[in-house]
């Protein structure tokens, strides 16, 4: 069966389609710029050549209208109709306390998804948007929500509440919820698998260090503690993000600096990270890269910083979980940047991890990069966060 799966944003669409058989993506692309001029999609078929083109979107419904026209077109296209489209699956951020599990999408989830839109103000419209959408030009086609929210649902409350005042917790559901569960489940999972073990017997560390970064310990198979918080902008630091603060920087900054709190949040969201360390040099851990070569002291401590975090956290969960069998890494930066990891690891010989540096410069693939003997597997497990959805939508509709 093929699934479409979206990830919706505010203004963009991105959309791939995977034969849940053969588990291959057939197509995958990009509308940009939705509702705004100079809107585009970018189609890439899996044997043709990647096209984009510049066509007038006003909204999501039109959007997939364009990708359902892709998908079926004579020259660019995958598949001969909307017919073979068995399902759709969605991305969706954050899941509240509602849901633990991806599910089946009807009125009464639709209306619990817009209940958690207070908690993720700029991701869940946009995901709702893409829903209805979707159901808009394919109404009898069935549809899956994915939670990026839903593998944390197993914390223990120890680790989900904050110092706060509890009324803030029964009031507001101020909690920690965790992002990126997807990766982390799909990563874990995987994991496991790689090295023939069961995922129920394992103490597992998850780092998905992308351009959001957060850190996952599983044990048992049970996501118990993570880094991201009520919104993803707790914990490492991130290519935009500045991660864990003292909470009155805030007031203090808004005072030096003539803000209202909203703008110092935005700033942490997207000026912060190694970009705000590096004077705005670059969040791209290439970039930084080179110039840390090159001698820039910012870049290299931009650099530093990022991995004394991760090693912070590392040690936090080996202690939540007395002890750790697997430490993963994942997304762009934790599959491909041997030195962030080489880093990383450099911190943790109490673990017994002796890092195993020519298999450390292997990128993008599944490859264990400590040595034999190590008592802690380190290993990097490219994630699959689009595949996972897939495999979820199946499971449900079958
Ligand atoms: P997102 O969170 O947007 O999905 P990614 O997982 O793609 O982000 O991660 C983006 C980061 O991954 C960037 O900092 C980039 O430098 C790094 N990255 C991606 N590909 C490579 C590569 N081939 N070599 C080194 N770093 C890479």
């Amino acid at each position: 069966m093929n699934i479409l799966v979206i990830n919706c944003g505010s203004s963009s669409l991105k959309y791939q389609l995977i034969n849940s058989d053969s588990e291959e993506v057939l197509a995958k692309g990009l509308c940009e710029r939705i509702g705004i001029e100079g809107s585009a999609i970018t189609h890439q078929p899996k044997d043709g050549e990647k096209i984009t083109a510049q066509v007038e979107m006003k909204n999501h419904t039109e959007a997939v209208k364009y990708v359902i026209e892709k998908l079926t077109d004579e020259r660019v296209g995958v598949v001969k109709s909307l017919s073979e489209i068995g399902a759709v699956g969605h991305r969706i951020v954050h899941g509240g306390e509602k849901f633990a599990n991806s599910v089946v999408i009807n009125d009464a989830v639709l209306e619990a998804i817009e209940e958690c839109n207070d908690l993720a103000p700029l991701h869940n419209p946009a995901n709702l948007i893409g829903i209805n959408s979707c159901k808009a030009i394919m109404p009898n086609v069935p549809m899956v929500a994915v939670f990026d929210t839903a593998f944390h649902q197993t914390m223990p409350r120890k680790a989900y509440l904050y110092g706060l005042p509890y009324e803030y917790y029964e009031n507001h559901k101020v909690r920690r919820y965790g992002f990126h569960g997807t990766s982390h489940d799909f990563v874990s999972k995987r994991a496991a698998e790689i090295l023939g073990k069961d995922r129920k017997e394992l103490k597992m560390i998850v780092c998905h260090l992308g351009n959001g970064a957060s850190i996952t310990a599983v044990k048992n198979g049970e996501s118990i503690d993570t880094s991201m918080g009520l919104t993803p902008l707790e914990g490492l630091i991130m290519g935009t993000r500045s991660g864990d603060l003292d909470p009155a920087i805030i007031s203090f900054l808004c005072e030096k600096e003539h803000k209202t709190a909203t703008e110092m949040i935005d700033i942490c969201n997207k000026k912060s990270g190694v970009l705000g360390l590096s004077k705005g040099l670059s969040s791209d851990f290439r970039d930084l890269g080179q110039a840390a070569e090159e001698g820039n002291e910012l870049a290299k401590a931009a650099l530093e910083t990022y991995s004394y975090r991760v090693a912070k956290y590392i040690g936090a969960y080996v202690a939540a979980m007395n002890g750790v069998d697997v430490i993963a890494f994942t997304a762009g930066v934790g599959e491909n940047n041997g030195s962030v990891r080489a880093d990383i690891l450099g911190y943790l010989g109490y673990l017994g991890i002796e890092t195993d540096q020519e298999k450390n410069g292997i990128r993008g693939e599944e490859v264990i990069i400590s040595k034999p003997g190590s008592r802690v597997t380190a290993m990097v497990v490219p994630t699959n966060e689009e595949l996972a959805i897939a495999r979820e939508t199946v499971r449900l509709i079958k």
